[in-house]
């Protein structure tokens, strides 16, 4: 297939700007007459501390990143933020987490190994999937940090607040930063694997308050340690270059899209379309509760777990790439990142009414 034929629903690794991917293209061999490709040189050269310093103040920009906070570019994907965020901040307590869906659960899991966790709510295991109320977190005093996950790419669900608490806020941001504003400075760590909303798979950015560095455990691997990390500006070891590269371009492009005000704007309005065929269907159901639902991963079902594999297939046939609902939970799913086009979604929407009149009479 031609890449013109294909939209890509993927949860991530996920599509990327087309014109970042140009840019990157373009300058493949030969990065700003360096007479070498990004891929090739020294993370420690002129150049690349240029590309490096200019993605960091793009983010900085796009996020409006206050001077309290560091933004780190590390590796080890969201995965190893279950281990860094315990390692670093747990120390002599224990901490809240909500579960509020599949990597949550790891996450929360993987803090038990450091210290005392309190599960402050779970709502796995229900019929539809939700996001618990203000009132409904069970708090505990003393805690070093509340722990949850702003959006719930397996289940497709979204937190559409921010949580009240009295320990600082930890959040895994990996399926939606960069898709609304966020005001940083409510939060002492946000984390996201950039492989959904920003770049290729390999870099995990973390924004952190840099009050809270210094506090890890004594037996931290160095590369784990916020402090470390800071201290050096990401650059204790070698960093993710590539994908730090390809971070600035996507930031380019969000830029000329209008920033995160501009993805905010139109991302209700792209999920909302799939939405309206699945409140209006008799053969399609949603996964999540109606106020809680994700506009970055809308998931679905027919009840019939063959009719959603062939859902998924023909879809594929047609260039509708990646409809598969994650193997935790089944069903279908539709990701609808930053860099997923208005035309994607709509043909999408053509498919969803025309499968639906072929299988519902
Ligand atoms: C994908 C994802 C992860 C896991 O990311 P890795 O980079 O593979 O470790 C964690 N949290 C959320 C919310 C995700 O979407």
């Amino acid at each position: 297939m031609k890449r013109e034929e294909v939209f890509n629903f993927s949860a991530g690794p996920s599509v990327l700007p087309r014109q970042a991917l140009e840019r990157a293209a373009a300058e493949m061999l030969n990065y700003n007459g360096s007479g070498m490709s990004v891929m090739e040189m020294s993370h420690r050269s002129a150049f690349f501390q240029e590309i490096f310093d200019s993605a960091k103040a793009k983010l900085k920009k796009a996020l409006a990143v206050p001077d309290s906070h560091e933004i780190l570019f590390l590796q080890g994907g969201a995965s190893a933020q279950f281990s860094m965020v315990p390692l670093n901040l747990m120390e002599g307590g224990g901490a809240d987490y909500a579960v509020t869906g599949h990597f949550a659960n790891i996450a929360m899991k993987e803090a038990k190994k450091y210290g005392a966790v309190h599960v402050a709510a779970d709502t796995l295991g229900g019929e539809q999937a939700y996001i618990p109320r203000q009132e409904e977190l069970d708090l505990s005093d003393g805690a070093k940090y509340f722990y949850y996950c702003a959006n719930n790419t397996i289940y497709g669900t979204a937190w559409n607040y921010v949580p009240r608490t009295a320990a600082p806020l930890v959040c895994d941001m990996s399926s939606e930063i960069l898709s609304r504003p966020v005001d940083v400075a409510k939060f002492g760590v946000i984390f996201a694997g950039a492989q959904k909303n920003m770049a290729p798979a390999g870099l995990t950015v973390v924004i952190i308050d840099k009050a809270l560095a210094g506090r890890e455990a004594p037996y931290t691997p160095l590369v784990m340690s916020y402090k470390t990390m800071i201290e050096k500006d990401s650059m204790y070891n070698t960093p993710p270059c590539w994908c730090i590269y390809m971070l600035g371009l996507t930031l380019d492009w969000l830029e000329s899209q209008g920033g995160v005000a501009g993805m905010e704007a139109i991302k209700h309005e792209k999920a909302a379309i799939l939405y309206d065929i699945i409140d209006n269907s008799r053969l399609y159901k949603p996964s999540a509760r109606r106020e809680d639902r994700s506009d970055m991963n809308v998931t679905f079902r027919t009840g019939d777990a063959d009719l959603d594999a062939a859902f998924a297939k023909e879809a594929q046939a047609r260039g509708l790439m990646n409809l598969k609902g994650h193997r935790a939970v089944g069903g279908i799913r539709a990701s609808l990142y930053n860099a997923q086009p208005m035309e994607g979604v709509q043909a999408l929407a053509a498919y969803m009414k025309e499968f639906e009149a072929k299988h519902h009479v």
